[in-house]
């Protein structure tokens, strides 16, 4: 058995509406006891004074699998040293290769990851994807079936070669199979290579997109700049309220390059607001691996979004509350009560001018706040989280360098 005593933590915990400093104890991985002041002898007692609990921030849309899929970086380059409890992998996985790169992952991280296994059978071990129409649904299904711990839904990319697709429609047959297993459809929007279809009929591939999908289905890089976004002229794209009515859920997930601060302005002013956040990890080349932490951060990506209005309260919640949710894992992840999974993770906001950048759109914008990830509580023990992660500031200068060098991705 193996106890944690946190003492005189700042608990905020979305789901319960908590905010206030209290003591936590966790006992063999779960949450005992949550009070004012516990009195008990723990194996490792420590005082978080000055920090904020979370639960365990997740990741909704990572790249996780480094033996099979060359984009990748490993679970916990993406998960407990960036201050990230869970990541769910977002299609690097397709059905065909799930079960060697789900077995090339046990028992060797300490980050919990959950997939989303990709439509095309190799997933996106190569880019665009290849192979739809070698679709087996037979085989397709008993994956989802066997795998039912560790598959939480599936994945496409809304891109040309799929948009384009003749022997079946990929989006609608994914949705069906998806609504069969009770799982969400994750669906990537933004297609920033076009060689045969206007931005006009991109934007009116998502709306009929949008048609096929239902309650807890998940748009990624919802705020992206390229065709095929949410938004499209200033105006809504046909079928966005009635899909957002019907609970289907928004996913900032900014990359490097799917995120433009002015789409999101456009978008908050008309009301659209992002249910959830993931980082889109990859892993980046060697010149720009010191950008890592500005773009693949949950905590810088929540502060960038507090300079838009959300309150901390909010933007823990996207990272948390929604993203257990939208993947049906609310009885264990993303909430700190007893009873729960003690995943958490330990926090300083600092008050201070900051800079932001959104990447490929090459926005800035001044924001006052930075949450910043000290230590993550995963499996029992309490690890340190990497300092290019827990100390992360941006240098403008190298960040204009880097945009004159090459668009993101
Ligand atoms: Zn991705």
């Amino acid at each position: 058995m193996s106890s944690i005593l946190i003492k005189n933590c700042r608990l905020i915990n979305p789901k319960t509406k908590y905010d206030a400093i209290t003591d936590i104890y966790i006992e063999n991985e779960f949450i005992i006891k949550i009070d004012t002041k516990i009195e008990i002898n723990a194996d490792e007692t420590f005082d978080a004074s000055g920090l904020i609990a979370t639960p365990g921030l997740m990741d909704i849309h990572a790249h996780v699998v480094p033996e099979l899929i060359p984009i990748c970086v490993t679970p916990d380059e993406a998960g407990v040293t960036t201050g990230v409890t869970t990541v769910c992998d977002a299609g690097s996985l397709g059905w065909e290769n799930f079960k060697d790169g789900r077995r090339s992952l046990e028992g060797k991280y300490i980050t919990d990851v959950f997939h989303f296994v990709h439509f095309a059978p190799e997933g996106e071990k190569s880019l665009p994807e290849i192979d739809y129409e070698r679709i087996d649904y037979e085989k397709l299904d008993l994956v989802i079936e066997n795998n039912k711990n560790s598959i939480v839904g599936i994945k496409v990319r809304a891109v040309e070669n799929a948009l384009l697709f003749k022997p079946y429609n990929i989006f609608k047959v994914a949705a069906e199979v998806a609504h069969k297993h009770k799982i969400p459809l994750m669906i990537h929007l933004g297609a920033h290579v076009l060689k045969e279809m206007t931005a006009q009929e991109v934007y009116e591939k998502t709306s009929e997109i949008l048609s096929y999908l239902e309650r807890g289905d998940i748009l990624t890089h919802a705020f992206t700049p390229h065709p095929g976004g949410i938004i499209n002229n200033e105006k809504p794209v046909s079928g966005l309220e009635d899909a957002l009515l019907r609970g289907v859920l928004l996913d900032l997930c900014p990359g490097k390059g799917h995120l433009d601060f002015v789409e999101l302005k456009k978008a908050v002013d008309l009301g659209f607001k992002p249910d959830l956040f993931g980082t889109d990890i990859i892993s980046l080349r060697k010149e720009e691996q010191f950008l890592t932490p500005h773009f693949y951060s949950i905590s810088i990506i929540a502060s960038k979004l507090m300079t838009f209005g959300f309150t901390l309260m909010e933007v823990i919640q996207m990272a948390t509350e929604n993203v257990a949710g939208a993947i049906n894992r609310s009885t264990k992840y993303g909430s700190v009560e007893v009873g729960k999974l003690a995943d958490i993770t330990l926090l300083k906001l600092y008050n201070e001018q900051c800079i932001f950048h959104d990447g490929a759109s090459g926005n800035m914008i001044n924001g006052e706040v930075l949450l910043s990830p000290k230590f993550t509580i995963k499996k029992g023990g309490i690890s340190k989280v990497n300092t290019t992660y827990s100390n992360h500031r941006v240098d403008p200068k190298s960040f204009e360098m880097l945009m004159s060098q090459r668009k993101g991705r």
